[in-house]
């Protein structure tokens, strides 16, 4: 089979997806499946919604459309600002998106009107994390003038934490969360349908048993792929933390010296040169790169070391055993090496379909 390839294995998800959707129901809140690093393959939607997923959200109208396309009818959201330059595309292919600006707010209700749609809006409010958001003080007044608008429907508010500064989600600012949706609903009335708490780092928050509030939607990407929550990078307890694997080539194994020799200058990459001598060491190259994954957010199997990384080549030290030319090797995947992969169109995308018994219920 061809390499580099990501392993995907939809029951692997689908298990994760479920164990979400059924622990975060009991504490009354509703998951918005992530698919933007997953690039809105159709095949991970389709699993995802047979998990009971309430919507769906991602950040590009361009993985939006490419699910359009493969006839998903469900919810989705775009989860980042429109871009002013897309609002069209946005009115025509997401049922709601997040917002932050009054700008864009009015041309996507110019457009929804046009069109003859309602487009769903749900405000961001800046909670501390400094990234997107309308500040707390000011959010009265952009509700208003949102709700004078004609075909835009006011769906709630929503934060992100932890992406830019790494403010964790914590009782406080949940709380703050809650009383934001309670001042709207008592100044507006009843209008604050949506309260989305935040990212796959609300979860320890969520599973805490700490009072939820008004929060009732999660947007969950990287705990439902990789079975980890980000604040720490812990696994999840009972979630598969193997559902997508990389596996690459070895092209190269030779008996090496460990240290370099020569002039030394720049790195193409900028990374460190080895600092101690290990003597001869079994050195073996994958046909993997910087253009294909992110080197420092890949795991190599037991007894691999992975010592650098350029746009093509993967270096590593096999330790005792030489790789024999053709081998495949293994590697977990972080978040940011799910991206790049995902992305790169030298990595090709190798599916696990999901059987019957992967939809049998658990045995408790
Ligand atoms: C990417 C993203 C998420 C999902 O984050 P994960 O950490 O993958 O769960 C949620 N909300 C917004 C606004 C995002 O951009």
């Amino acid at each position: 089979m061809t390499a580099p390839r990501l392993e995907i294995d939809l029951g692997k998800i689908y298990h994760n997806a479920q164990a979400l959707v059924e622990r975060l129901a009991k504490r009354g809140i509703a998951v918005t499946a992530v698919t933007k690093a997953t690039l809105g393959s159709w095949q991970i939607v389709d699993v995802l919604l047979k998990a009971g997923v309430h919507g769906l959200g991602d950040s590009r109208i361009e993985n939006i459309e490419s699910m359009r396309e493969a006839r998903v009818a469900a919810s989705v959201t775009l989860i980042r600002s429109p871009m002013l330059s897309q609002a069209s595309r946005v009115v025509q292919f997401a049922d709601t998106s997040f917002n932050t600006e009054m700008d864009v707010i009015k041309k996507l209700s110019f457009l929804a009107e046009k069109s003859g749609r309602t487009h769903g809006v749900v405000l961001m409010v800046e909670l501390g994390d400094l990234r997107e958001g309308i500040m707390p003080g000011d959010l009265e007044s952009v509700v208003r003038r949102v709700l004078r608008l004609p075909s835009i429907a006011f769906k709630g508010i929503a934060s992100n934490l932890a992406c830019r500064c790494g403010i964790a989600p914590d009782a406080r600012n949940m709380a703050k969360l809650s009383w934001l949706a309670d001042c709207i609903d008592a100044t507006f009335g009843r209008t604050v349908e949506i309260v989305s708490g935040g990212n796959s780092a609300n979860l320890a928050w969520a599973l805490s048993g700490a009072n939820t509030g008004r929060i009732n939607d999660l947007r969950l990407g990287e705990a439902i792929l990789l079975g980890r929550e980000p604040l720490h990078r812990q696994a999840i307890e009972g979630l598969h933390t193997d559902a997508i694997t990389l596996i690459a080539e070895v092209i190269e194994s030779k008996s090496k010296p460990s240290q370099p020799w020569g002039e030394i200058a720049q790195t193409a990459f900028g990374a460190s040169l080895p600092v101690v001598d290990r003597g001869i060491i079994a050195q073996s190259i994958l046909a993997i790169g910087h253009q294909d994954t992110d080197p420092q957010g890949i795991g190599a199997p037991a007894g691999i070391k992975i010592l650098g990384a350029s746009s093509d080549h993967l270096i590593v030290d096999s330790g005792v055993d030489i790789l024999p030319i053709g081998a495949e090797l293994k590697f977990q995947v972080n978040y940011s090496a799910l991206l790049r992969s995902m992305t790169s169109p030298f990595v090709a995308k190798d599916l696990k379909l999901i059987t019957h018994r992967d939809l049998l219920p658990e045995k408790k």
